[in-house]
This record gives C-alpha cells, structure tokens and sequence, in this order.
C-alpha cells in the first residue's frame, strides 16, 4: 500500500479563523507538508472527498455544521484519514465526543506549532508507519520507475529522467495514490503554487503528454500515467 510520507503528505485544514488557520499553513508548509485550508465544515467535506488528504486538522467550532459533523460524515464516507481535532480550552466534554466519533487525537486551543507539528508527525506515523516521518524520505517504485520525494529525483532502471517542477509535482500527486482518478480541474489546483496558470485545464494534457514522453516507453500506451476517459488521469495500480 503506499502512503504519503511528510515529505509529500497532504493535510487539509478546516478552520473558519483566518489567523489561525493560516498559522497552522504556514507552519506545515515549512514542514514540506502540502496543505490546504476550509473555512467551513461544508467545504471541508468536499475539499476531503475530493482531495483525499493525508490527514485532517478539524476544528470543533465552524459556522454550518461544526467539526463533529464533518467528522462523523466523513467516517461515514469511509475515510480513515487520522484527523487531529481542535478544542477551545472550555469544551472538555467535546474530546470524549470527537474520539468516540473516531477523532484521533485532539488539541486544546491555543496551542503552540511545535506542539501541532509533534502531534501531526506522531498521527501520520501511527497511520502509515516510519515512511510518514518528516525526516524519512519516500521512494515510490513500479516496475522500473523511481520516485524520490524527497530528493525530487526520477529514474527509470539506472536512468535519471529530468522533470519540470509542475511535471514533478503531477507526477508526484499521481503516483502517491495509485489507481486515484485525479480530474484535470483538480491536478489544476494541485499544482497552481508552482506555476502560474492560465487556469486552463488543458494545461493539464500538455504536461501530461511531456511527462509521457520523458517516462514512457510508448507515450501513445501508457504504462504509468493512464487516462481514465471523461474523468481524467490516474497512476497505475501495480
Ligand atoms: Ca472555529
């Protein structure tokens, strides 16, 4: 099974605070950490359903449905993501709650970032093991491809493939989860922090077609990179 180490791992926040939640993104993406944020609890089930994040930081407290909600709609979805709960300092009673909805831990605000980060580095490594630390690296491998988060590399056999940032971080969404169907909107998204788009989304098959190029033996038959026709694009399952 492969999972996202902290080098690439993705963590969704959902909190309505500005302050806080850009805190919490700042402090993250320092880690390395691919974070987006939600600023309510509506919005944090679609961005979760959509981006399948690595984990979750829910806050108790959202305007619309609160953190408990989500929490239990997006147990009920089947989503087994750790997700770290955010308490006020007087909700007590509210992490006996968060837990036994399926909370894996929880954090009293206001809390300090190191505090947050150990926490976050602990839940990642409980859900995915020793890969999960932010100091491990990460490889992904199938058949002959190399992929290394951590140093940005990729080899086909004893082959260094050279990628474009944006092709990198394509090829690094895609092929942290094989067999996930990513839709061009969404690889659009995934990737806006490294180019500035034109928010086309046929940007998407242009990168796509050079990754092909650089990383297929045939780019008209994919091995790696395959298109799930009317959806979008998906790495292959081994
Ligand atoms: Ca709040």
């Amino acid at each position: 099974m492969y999972h996202a180490g902290a080098m690439a791992a993705t963590i969704l926040v959902v909190e309505d605070e500005y302050a806080v939640a850009r805190g919490i993104q700042y402090a993250l993406q320092q880690e390395g950490y691919g974070v987006s944020v939600a600023r309510s609890g509506e919005e944090g089930l679609e961005f979760a359903s959509r981006q399948a994040p690595d984990l979750l930081i829910l806050d108790v407290r959202l305007p619309g449905i609160d953190g408990f909600e989500v929490l239990r709609r997006l147990r009920g979805l089947g989503s087994k993501a750790p997700v770290l709960m955010l308490t006020a300092r007087d909700e007590e009673v509210d992490k006996v709650i968060g837990l036994e909805l399926g909370a894996d831990d929880y954090l009293t605000k206001p809390f300090g970032l190191r505090e947050l980060m150990s926490r976050i580095k602990a839940l990642l490594r409980r859900a995915y093991g020793d890969l999960a630390d932010a100091v491990g690296g990460r490889v992904i491998r199938h058949r002959d491809l190399v992929v290394d988060l951590e140093r940005r590399r990729v080899q086909r056999g004893q082959q260094r493939i050279s990628l474009t940032a944006t092709e990198f971080e394509i090829l690094r969404h895609l092929a942290s989860r094989p067999g996930r169907v990513y839709s061009r909107r969404e690889l659009l998204e995934l990737i806006r922090d490294y180019e500035a788009l034109d928010q086309d989304e046929k940007t998407i098959n242009v990168h796509v077609s050079h990754l092909r190029e650089k990383l297929e033996d045939d780019p008209s038959d994919p091995a790696f990179i395959l298109t799930v026709r009317g959806a979008g694009y998906a790495f292959a399952e081994r």
